[in-house]
C-alpha cells in the first residue's frame, strides 16, 4: 500500500486542513515536551508569527531514564491543543502506548509515532485505526524498508493519511547526536507515494547544525522540516540543548521558504 508502484499518485496529508506533501510544506515547530500553559502560547505565538503550520509538543515522552520527565499526560494535551487552537495551528503529539491512541486522538490533530516505537507493531496497529493522521518517524537503526514496512501496519488498518520523517540514525560520530541521512528523502520518493519530512534537531541534536540541515532536507525534496523551538532552552524539560530560539525559528522559516521557492 506504500508503495510508489502500486499507486504512482503522490499522496497529499491533511491534517485538520493544513496539507503536506504535493508542493504543500509542513513547517512543524515547537518545544519537545509540552510545558506549562504561558509558554506554550508564547512558543506557539512565536512560531506561527514564523510561518510554523502546526505546533508540536509530547505529552507522553519516551524517555531514556525512567528517573526523567515524562511529561504532562492529559493536562499536556490540553494545554497544547489550546495553544495550537488559539493561535490557528493543528497540533501534532506522540502517542507512545496502544491504550492512549484514543485519549491522544480527542486532543491531537496528528499522531507522532517516535524513532522508540517505529516498531511497536501494536501500536502501529492501533494508529492505523484512528481516523487521525500520523507523522510516522524513523526509527535510529531502522532500515528504509523497516520503516517502508511499519507504514504498512498504519495503511493496511485503513488509515491512509502517513507521513513519513527522517530523524537521523545511528551513527558512530559522537559530533552529532545522530547521523542525519538526507539520501533516506529521495530514496523515499522513489520508493513511496507517502510524504516525507525531515527532523534536523533530532538528527543532529545541534542547533547550529539545524539551519544547514533543513535546507539540505528540502533540496533533497523533502515535503516539511520538523524542528524544536524553546523560548528558554536552558529549563526546558527535555531536549532543551537542541532546541532554536524563536528568532533563530523565525530565521530559518524564512530561509525554508526561499529554498522551497527555488524548487
Ligand atoms: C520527539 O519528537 O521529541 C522525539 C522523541 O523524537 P524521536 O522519536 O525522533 O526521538
Ligand atoms: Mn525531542
Amino acid at each position: 500500500l506504500a508503495s510508489l508502484d502500486a499507486h504512482p499518485q503522490r499522496s497529499v496529508v491533511d491534517i485538520s486542513g493544513v496539507k503536506i506533501g504535493g508542493g504543500h510544506l509542513g513547517m512543524i515547530a515547537g518545544p519537545c515536551s509540552v510545558e506549562e500553559p504561558e509558554r506554550m502560547d508564547r512558543i506557539a505565538e512565536a512560531t506561527r508569527a514564523a510561518g510554523a503550520n502546526l505546533f508540536r509538543g509530547g505529552a507522553y515522552k519516551p524517555r531514556t531514564s525512567p528517573y526523567a520527565f515524562q511529561g504532562l499526560g492529559v493536562e499536556g494535551l490540553k494545554i497544547l491543543r489550546d495553544a495550537g487552537q488559539k493561535h490557528g495551528m493543528p497540533v501534532v503529539t506522540e502517542v507512545t502506548d496502544p491504550r492512549n491512541v484514543e485519549i491522544v486522538s480527542e486532543y491531537a490533530d496528528m499522531l507522532q509515532v517516535g524513532a522508540r516505537n517505529m516498531q511497536n507493531f501494536v501500536l502501529l496497529t492501533e494508529v492505523g485505526k484512528s481516523s487521525r493522521p500520523v507523522l510516522l518517524k524513523r526509527g535510529m537503526s531502522a532500515t528504509i524498508q523497516d520503516l517502508l514496512m511499519s507504514a504498512e501496519y498504519i495503511l493496511s488498518q485503513g488509515n491512509s493519511n502517513v507521513v513519513l520523517c527522517e530523524r537521523g540514525v545511528k551513527g558512530f560520530d559522537s559530533c552529532t547526536r545522530n547521523l542525519f541521512d538526507v539520501a533516506a528523502v529521495p530514496v523515499l520518493a522513489g520508493l513511496t507515494h507517502l510524504p516525507v519530512i525531515v527532523d534536523p534537531s533530532h538528527a543532529t541534536g545541534r542547533p547550529d547544525l539545524i539551519p544547514a540541515c533543513a535546507l539540505a532536507g528540502l533540496a533533497a525534496g523533502a515535503d516539511g522540516v520538523h524542528i524544536e523551538v524553546h523560548d528558554q532552552p536552558e529549563v526546558a524539560k527535555s531536549d532543551g540543548p537542541q532546541a532554536l530560539l524563536p528568532e533563530q525559528y523565525a530565521d530559518v522559516a524564512e530561509r525554508m521558504r526561499k529554498m522551497a521557492e527555488l524548487l
